[in-house]
């Protein structure tokens, strides 16, 4: 890991991407290259099964987690906020300075001087919600499923450190890339109201799948997952191409997904080991 820089020098720009839905072994299968280039991709834990706690979560700063035995739950935390002093290269970030916020945009604008930034997909994470606090842009995609529409939104600045959070929706249901016609999309019952915009949902507006899949459907769509990881890896090395060198780049996910396994499929009200199973990879922009 690269060390802390000295003191007074510039924070770096820190840049969190949240592939939503991404299960650890989709991202195994697909052997991502320009992913690996950030380093080797762990198997952590999400601390929540669907978008907007594990949002919430992500930005107090807590990242998925390790599941240390016989570790207090706070001594884990305690480390985990030390590790942003090697991330942004400045000395003396503890837990104790994200108080009484314990917001990461609040800490890094206010205390750090950063400019802070979110980019969205999904739209239980829209604008108005309430993890929309103390960012300078904060907005939802027009589409679900189109991270490259983000890269000519990115700003950095060479007067202050930026942070951006971007929560990426190739890789949630229906698994499609944005060259994808919508009609070729899987058929199943419902689930296009997760995409509904809010205002267009009555009460009967359907936002998870009614059917039960067979074991050949659950098959094609984790291969459609995987499949989507390999189409962003290609997204990523643009990515990667225009962030300025002193940026310290995090890719996880929000939650796992089922395909299948116990009978379950999506996330969300699932208690499953799989709807919490993440990638996490971090480094210097390679
Ligand atoms: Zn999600």
């Amino acid at each position: 890991m690269t060390g802390a820089a000295g003191p007074g020098r510039a924070p770096r720009n820190l840049v969190i991407v949240v592939l939503d839905s991404l299960r650890y072994d989709s991202w195994l299968e697909a052997r991502p290259e320009n992913l690996a280039r950030l380093g080797p991709v762990e198997k952590r834990w999400s601390y929540a099964s669907w978008t907007a706690p594990s949002h919430y979560n992500l930005l107090m700063g807590l990242l998925p987690h390790q599941s240390p035995p016989e570790v207090y739950a706070s001594e884990y935390y305690k480390q985990d906020f030390l590790r942003y002093s090697d991330r942004l290269g400045v000395e003396g970030i503890e837990f104790k300075r994200l108080l009484p916020s314990i917001f990461l945009p609040t800490f890094l604008r206010n205390e750090l001087g950063f400019r802070t930034g979110a980019m969205v997909s999904m739209p239980v994470l829209n604008p108005h919600t309430a993890i929309n606090r103390d960012f300078d842009v904060f907005e939802l995609m027009p589409s679900h499923n189109d991270m490259a529409a983000m890269l000519p939104r990115l700003e950095f600045s060479d007067d202050r450190p930026s942070f951006w959070m971007l929560n990426v929706g190739e890789t949630h249901y229906p698994y499609a890339t944005p060259d994808e016609d919508p009609s070729e999309w899987p058929r199943i019952s419902g689930v296009h109201g997760v995409f509904k915009r809010l205002d267009e949902g009555g009460a009967d507006a359907p936002t998870e799948p009614r059917e039960f899949f067979d074991q050949a459907k659950m098959r094609e769509l984790h291969a459609r997952q995987i499949n989507t990881v390999s189409y962003i890896d290609d997204v990523f090395a643009r990515l990667f191409d225009q962030l300025p060198s002193n940026t310290w780049v995090i890719v996880t996910s929000d939650h796992g997904e089922l395909f299948g396994e116990g009978r379950y499929f999506g996330h969300g009200p699932i208690m499953h080991e799989k709807v919490l199973e993440v990638p996490y990879v971090e480094g210097m922009v390679p």
